[in-house]
């Protein structure tokens, strides 16, 4: 047996390769891990976490205003962007800590310089230094698209909005897909005046048609602007710093920050795969089977990298059965069906399994049960902004096949009532639950 410096190296300490790292570990390999920015990845040090708490912070604005009705006396409140910005920023360098230590604890070795692949067992570090392994894990995620116009690089991306120096008073965000509705909800509850410009006619593609006119809907009332069927022509920067915006079909407009949220390519570039003989796709994601093997039996892939699920938990399950598998003796496969996904818009939405599209097209025969409900909060604030829930029921073994929302709190609604959807639960099922009442979760076990 020829004898490596290590057991599995893993290039990337996001969400899948640390779980993969400290579980190899666990399990009694040697690991080291190379990162060159921070230990996190994109979820929490750019991603799902710091925007989250921006989405919290936004939320202040609509409880403050509503607090009134609930005999608040609040007086004139004004936001301070860089108080939350340096807070959140703040939460993000304590959980990078926290990273970095579970790593230590598990005896991972955090290497932080670029890695690049040499060879099927050889990694190449920045230092000059080359190191040898058993196995090599890619776990380095994706990284934004920007398309390619004109002056596109005098927008930012998501990477780069949680350390804005100031509030923009004028945002224009390119797509209209997570990240857009996203931050068009948070600069929009923070006073900003945001309009959404994308190339198609539609928003959040893959989620239920209904629940994504709701969004748009009250997107709307809520004073977002929309611009569909708009490609980007050129961006000029004025010379009061300002940017004009060129798109085709429409008048430009002015503003003082254009984000570019037009999805996120694998960050497969330049770190040796191809060279190595690791068969990358059209789009640059790593090609692996259902155990995370790529072309090359001793490489390995996953998260965002293999473009497969673009959702930290999925990477997080990704990570751990390749340990298990490879590691541990304990080989299993992630299961792909029924992942919950939400978009943490103003409101928010959530959805598992089936739209009622996919599942006309997939099943034929289904039932339609929903709810269209103005929750008691929004009735006594005297917000007209109402709440969807959409149950699909395959029409022949009265199964929920699927589950979609859009309402305060559905991400936190949805989590749980997925695992009676993953769990191949009826209809009758929910029917015989009993109401906890007043809650908006009760409208699940009440459709009719
Ligand atoms: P999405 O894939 O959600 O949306 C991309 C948007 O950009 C779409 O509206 C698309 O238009 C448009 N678009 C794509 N390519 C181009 C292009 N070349 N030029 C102009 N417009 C383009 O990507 P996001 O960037 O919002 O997010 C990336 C991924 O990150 C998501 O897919 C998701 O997996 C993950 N994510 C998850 C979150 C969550 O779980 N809450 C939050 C944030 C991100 P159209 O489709 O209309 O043609």
């Amino acid at each position: 047996m020829p004898s490596y410096d290590y057991d599995l190296f893993t290039i990337g300490a996001g969400s899948g390769g640390v779980r993969a790292s400290r579980v190899a570990s666990a399990h009694g390999a040697k690991v080291a891990v190379a990162e060159e920015y921070r230990v996190g990845g994109t979820c929490v040090i750019r991603g799902c976490v710091p925007k989250k708490l921006l989405v919290y912070g936004a939320h202040f604005a609509e409880d403050l205003k509503d607090a009134r009705r609930f005999g608040w006396n609040v007086p004139d409140c004004s936001f301070d962007w860089s108080v939350l910005r340096d807070n959140v920023l703040a939460d993000v360098d304590r959980l990078e800590k926290a990273y970095t230590e579970t790593l230590g604890n598990h005896k991972v070795e955090v290497i932080r310089e670029r890695a690049v692949v040499k060879g099927p067992h050889e990694i190449a570090l920045a230092s000059g230094r080359t190191v040898t392994a058993g196995k090599i894990l890619i776990a380095t995620g994706a990284w934004p698209l920007i398309p390619d116009v004109p002056g596109a690089e005098h927008g930012i991306t998501s990477n780069e909005v949680f350390h804005l120096p100031e509030l923009p008073k004028r945002v224009v965000i390119a797509g209209g897909g997570y990240i857009a509705n996203e931050f068009a909800g948070i600069f929009n509850e923070f006073g900003s005046k945001v309009t959404i410009v994308n190339r198609s006619d539609a928003i959040l593609r893959g989620y239920d048609e209904q629940i994504r006119d709701r969004l748009l809907q009250i997107s709307m009332i809520k004073g977002i602007e929309f611009r569909f069927n708009a490609p980007f022509e050129k961006i000029e920067k004025l010379e009061d710093g300002s940017l004009r915006i060129f798109m085709q079909g429409c008048d430009p407009i002015e503003a003082d920050c254009l984000i570019f949220a037009t999805g996120r390519r694998p960050k497969s570039d330049g770190i040796g795969l191809e060279e190595a003989g690791v068969a990358l796709n059209e789009k640059g994601a790593v090609v692996v089977d259902e155990d995370n093997r790529t072309s090359v039996d001793s490489i390995y892939a996953v998260g965002d990298v293999t473009d497969r699920v673009q959702l930290t938990p999925v990477a997080i399950r990704e990570g751990q059965a390749f340990a298990d598998t490879v590691f541990g003796g304990k080989p299993h496969r992630v299961d792909y069906g029924c992942i919950p996904s939400a978009v943490f818009s103003h409101p928010p939405l959530a959805g598992v399994g089936m739209t009622e599209g996919q599942a006309r097209n997939k099943l034929g025969s289904i039932k339609v049960y929903q709810s269209d409900f103005r929750p008691m909060k929004n009735v006594l604030a005297g917000r007209n902004e109402r709440s969807l829930y959409k149950m699909i029921v395959d029409a022949a073994s009265d199964r929920v096949v699927g589950l979609h929302m859009i309402g305060p709190d559905a991400p936190e609604i949805l989590q749980a009532a997925a695992v009676a959807v993953k769990a191949g639960l009826t209809k009758q099922a929910f029917d015989d639950t009993v109401a906890l009442h007043p809650s908006m979760a009760e409208e699940l076990v009440l459709l009719k």
